[in-house]
């Protein structure tokens, strides 16, 4: 009986058994769960069914802060399950371990892209597991997102040594876009990517600037 519903389930995770051995798809973490532990965090999310999609919403406050900074976000639904050291949330399935915030992305908006395969927050709410709150990104984008937001150890803005931006031309950046200046000017005129551009009017970066 047992083996037989066993069977019946183990199929959906069927990837995870073909493909952990390759190491982009875990990360050790120490975290945080009723105890300090170092885990793997699986990446590849697998299907969940009825009762783990359940057991996963009953996990979540909808009623979280809205983020000051985009308060047209709306609340952040914060996950109030197990978490690692950096707030992130963690879920198991089938004993192994997700991020809640990967989790809750694939079951709203389906798998996640190898092209952008990081899931990061608008609200900078690590614990959030809103998916209007999430987007993909590279892991270029994730490594800028994690200095920006101070879980690396980089210096924000000017004083790491290798940005080509200060805080006065930040500000001049924001307040000419305003005015109508495209990106690709001013790009060019403050000698930077237009990604950098981006992320400096999205305030995905530079936020401390105001
Ligand atoms: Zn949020």
């Amino acid at each position: 009986m047992f083996s037989s519903c066993y069977s019946s389930i183990r199929p959906s995770i069927g990837p995870l058994a073909i493909r952990p051995s390759c190491a982009f798809l875990r990360e050790t973490v120490a975290g945080r769960a009723g105890g300090i532990f170092t885990a793997t965090i699986m990446k590849i999310i697998p299907a969940l069914n009825l009762t783990q999609t359940g057991y996963f919403n009953k996990k979540i406050n909808r009623d979280g802060p809205i983020p000051p900074h985009r308060p047209a976000l709306g609340p952040c639904w914060i996950w109030i399950g197990a978490r690692n050291d950096f707030g992130y949330g963690i879920f198991a399935i089938f004993s192994r371990l997700f991020y809640a915030h990967r989790v809750a992305y694939t079951l709203s908006k389906g798998a996640i892209s190898e092209d952008k395969p990081c899931i990061l927050h608008h609200c900078d709410n690590t614990s959030c597991v809103n998916p209007s709150h999430l987007f993909c990104g590279t892991q270029f984008d994730n490594n800028i997102d994690r200095t920006i937001k101070g879980r690396g150890k980089t210096p924000l803005g000017e004083k790491h040594g290798k940005s080509k931006l200060t805080d006065v031309m930040v500000r001049d950046i924001r307040i000419s876009n305003a005015n109508g200046e495209s990106r690709k000017s001013l790009a060019t005129r403050m000698g930077c990517s237009k990604n950098a551009i981006n992320y400096v009017l999205n305030w995905d970066t530079w936020r401390h600037v105001v």
